[in-house]
């Protein structure tokens, strides 16, 4: 027998011999079949040929947003073991996790796009009896109005617009006040938008004068921790977060949190229940414990803890490469949406001869391939101090013991153009 390649491999079997020697000694009930030694599992990542990054980023679509950490993804293989009732799981998830998270009642989704549908579903089925099966096609005669800010449009309103909404825009106050007709179903607030005019407690307080509810779409806003009841405390009727964001959760879950009787009709329409807009946005019972582990884990962990931690990682990257000439290092924290230290090294073109987009393209083609935040090169908008000379390293998804690559891959590419 060959010698064990990996620690893992060793205390896998180790496990199995405790599991036999108790058994031989009748000292131990027999153990489920299922339960006990369960194989590591083949690397499809490496059995299909895909290549695994180095996450310097953030929590990216694009990029399979977290990595879960061990305790959820322990809870993902334990729940990956015994079948359930579906709607059972779904109902006491949604139980416990609105207890966590200090609001009425909670549903988990399949990420915030699903619950942005689920929950704009829920809308219109209040508003309009019959709309579940007729969303979003045979609406004739429907209330299907959503209020916006014209600043909060964006990327995700196509998961509202899933349901036959249109969006009434708004800018003022006096036009959102004058926005509200007998179509209205719910307003839509974008939490992270930076330019709106109207604030959430005016949004809110005007919606609810005319009776209509009120969607803060919070998905990746987390941290602080206390985000994940703040909105829901202000008054909104619903809200989401992403799972696989900053609670690092499996990606394909989200929370939809809120009022009871919205979440209710979110649930009517959503997966298993067939002819509704939900129904293709299953979330298996792997993501739903997922989720609801992810959400312990993350309760588990401090803001300060967290920070101080992002800054640490922060910190030693920037140490390997003091002393590039004309480099400056930085810590920045975006206001709202991925609002955690992020390091920013900024330094004279002139002088190290390799744009920041040249040095992300030559990490993301380096082995380990890494990939750097998408502000690397240009301007951060509101969100982070960056521009074009600027090289933006997303810490807070590397893995232990990745900084040290990241560190050393940079100051390899910047020492070598500095001399150039
Ligand atoms: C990421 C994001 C979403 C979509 O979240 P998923 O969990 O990927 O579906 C929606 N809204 C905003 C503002 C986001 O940042």
């Amino acid at each position: 027998m060959d010698a064990f390649k990996t620690r893992r491999d060793f205390f896998g079997w180790a496990r199995g011999l405790v599991a036999v020697g108790g058994l031989a000694a009748g000292g131990v009930e027999a153990a489920p079949a299922t339960s006990g030694r369960e194989p590591e599992g083949e690397d499809y990542y490496d059995k299909l040929g895909v290549t695994k990054i180095i996450n310097a980023a953030g929590t990216y679509t694009f990029l399979t947003a977290a990595v879960m950490p061990p305790p959820v993804r322990a809870a993902v293989l334990a729940a990956a073991r015994h079948p359930v009732r579906l709607e059972e799981l779904q109902r006491k998830a949604g139980e416990y996790l609105a207890e966590k998270l200090h609001c009425e009642a909670a549903l988990v989704s399949a990420g915030a796009a699903s619950a942005l549908t689920l929950g704009t579903a829920a809308c219109m089925a209040l508003a309009n009896p019959g709309a579940t099966h007729a969303m979003p096609t045979e609406m004739e005669g429907m209330k299907n109005e959503v209020i916006v800010q014209k600043a909060h449009r964006y990327e995700y309103d196509h998961a509202l617009r899933n349901c036959g909404i249109t969006f009434v825009q708004v800018e003022t106050m006096d036009d959102y006040e004058k926005a509200f007709t007998s179509k209205t179903v719910m307003t839509h607030f974008f939490n992270a938008a930076q330019h709106g005019e109207i604030g959430r407690e005016d949004w809110i307080r005007v919606a609810h004068a005319h009776g209509v509810p009120c969607f803060n779409d919070a998905a990746a806003d987390v941290p602080p921790i206390s985000n994940l009841w703040n909105y829901t405390k202000m008054g909104f009727d619903l809200v989401t977060f992403s799972g696989g964001k900053g609670i690092r959760g499996p990606q394909n879950a989200g929370l939809l949190l809120g009022r009871k009787d919205l979440i209710e009709l979110a649930a009517k329409n959503n997966n298993p229940n067939g002819d509704t807009v939900g129904r293709g946005m299953k979330v298996a019972k792997e993501q739903i414990v997922g989720m609801v582990a992810a959400v312990d884990w993350f309760l588990s962990q401090t803001d300060a803890g967290m920070e101080a931690e992002f800054r640490r990682t922060a910190d030693r990257i920037a140490a390997h490469v003091k002393g590039i000439p004309t480099l400056e290092s930085s810590i920045a924290i975006s206001p709202v949406a991925n609002h955690v230290p992020h390091l920013l090294l900024k330094y004279d073109q002139q002088r190290v001869k390799i744009s920041p987009r040249e040095v992300a393209k030559t990490l993301r083609e380096g082995n380990p391939p890494i990939e750097l935040n998408p502000y690397t090169g240009r301007n951060g908008d509101q969100d982070l101090p960056s521009d074009e000379n600027t090289i933006v390293v997303g810490v807070w998804m590397l893995q232990p013991g990745e900084d040290v690559i990241v560190g050393r891959r940079l100051k390899e590419v910047l020492t070598k153009a500095a001399s150039a």
